[in-house]
């Protein structure tokens, strides 16, 4: 089931909280909607499931115009970040509840409502629970419960918000390899709401990045990643760092480096900043030309690599991710005189965001 979203407008008041938002979702994909807090990702995921009306625009499923149908007809499932299970039922009769709910015609037996609960229990890996109540689960395993009833009713498109939002950070990781795991498996159309930026390009196929009501980029998780549309999406993907150019056709000057322009720098010397990822810096115990003066502050190491940050002679904060093993060859300690190598891939024209 594809999803199609058509210059979408909502405003609450006079307040614009999705702007003229247009998307469009292939079937079977698995798309988060990633952006900072305020940005209008739920609204558009409410929208998208009708437990809102738009002002303006339209949201096709499969082609079909359902911007009036009611959230009841358009088939979707919901998962929620806060386990809505009914407390007072077991396990298996919290994912069979949207099955025996439904109109008699259209309602399986009580003998299949059983199979499907217990198939449903499998695939999310806790058929040893149906007898269980909620209280007797673990966070983690009330959310597997939650998208099992869920998909129980076999939803068109399932809508997600911040469904691992209220677990602890190894919960959490377990779980969207689990979400990713289990997509592959059952292939329905999904969308994520998500502020989490490793979330996002660890799980989805494709990552709408929100920002004020508006679409910044949307694209692969490599796309929006490698090649940013803008440095808004480029600073909220992850750490980042920041230098001050100076832009003009076919030729960008970074403190002493050179690197190409944007293809829409002019004849004029405008200013330009450029952005470079921490493990795009290269640090070098000699110095080199082009290579700027740094000494080392701070060494963290997170697994198998190793955060460094370093103060330039103008006390500029620099961050370097490096992986373990060279930061060893290296031999670096706290206070040591370095010079680093950025690679000037990404300059963008203005003064910032
Ligand atoms: P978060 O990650 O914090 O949940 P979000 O990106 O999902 O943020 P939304 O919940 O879509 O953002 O909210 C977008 C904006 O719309 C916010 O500024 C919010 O205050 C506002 N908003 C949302 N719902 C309503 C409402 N019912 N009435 C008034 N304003 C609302």
């Amino acid at each position: 089931m594809s999803i199609e979203v058509q210059q979408l407008q909502k405003n609450f008041g006079d307040f614009v909280a999705v702007d003229n938002v247009s998307l469009s979702i292939n079937s079977g994909e698995l798309t988060a909607l990633l952006g900072p807090s305020g940005s209008g990702k739920t609204t558009l995921l409410r929208l998208i499931a009708g437990l809102e009306q738009a002002d303006a625009g339209r949201i096709l499923f499969h082609g079909e115009d359902i911007s009036h149908q009611h959230v009841s007809e358009r088939g979707v499932g919901f998962v929620f970040q806060h386990y809505a299970l009914f407390k007072h039922m077991t396990v298996a009769e919290n994912v069979g509840f949207g099955l025996s709910v439904k109109p008699k015609k259209f309602r399986p037996n009580k003998a299949e409502i059983q199979k499907r609960v217990h198939k449903l229990l499998e695939l999310v890996q806790l058929d040893w629970t149906a007898d269980r109540y909620p209280s007797q689960l673990s966070g983690g395993q009330r959310q597997r419960i939650a998208l099992a009833r869920a998909l129980a009713v076999e939803p068109k498109v399932l809508l997600l918000d911040e469904p691992f939002g209220a677990l602890d950070a190894k919960v959490r990781a377990e779980l969207r390899r689990w979400l990713r795991r289990l997509h592959d498996e059952i292939h329905v159309t999904s969308v994520f709401v998500t502020h989490d930026q490793e979330e996002a390009l660890e799980v989805a196929d494709r990552i709408v990045v929100m920002n004020k009501g508006r679409v910044e980029q949307d694209g692969t998780p490599e796309e929006v990643y490698d090649h940013p549309a803008n440095p808004f999406v480029y600073e909220f993907l992850g750490t980042v760092n920041l230098f001050h150019a100076r832009v003009r056709q076919g030729d960008t000057l970074i403190k002493q480096a050179q690197a190409d322009s944007p293809a829409t720098a002019g004849d004029v010397e405008q200013p330009g900043l450029a952005y470079v990822r921490p493990h795009e810096i290269d640090v070098l115990l000699q110095v080199e030309p082009e290579a700027i003066a740094a000494k080392l502050d701070l060494i963290t190491v997170v697994g198998p690599s190793v955060r460094l940050e370093f103060s330039s002679s103008e006390h500029e904060l620099i961050h370097v991710e490096l992986d373990k093993l060279r930061f060893k060859q290296l031999g670096l300690s706290i206070g040591q005189q370095t010079y680093l190598k950025p690679r000037y891939n990404r300059v963008f024209l203005g003064e910032g965001i």
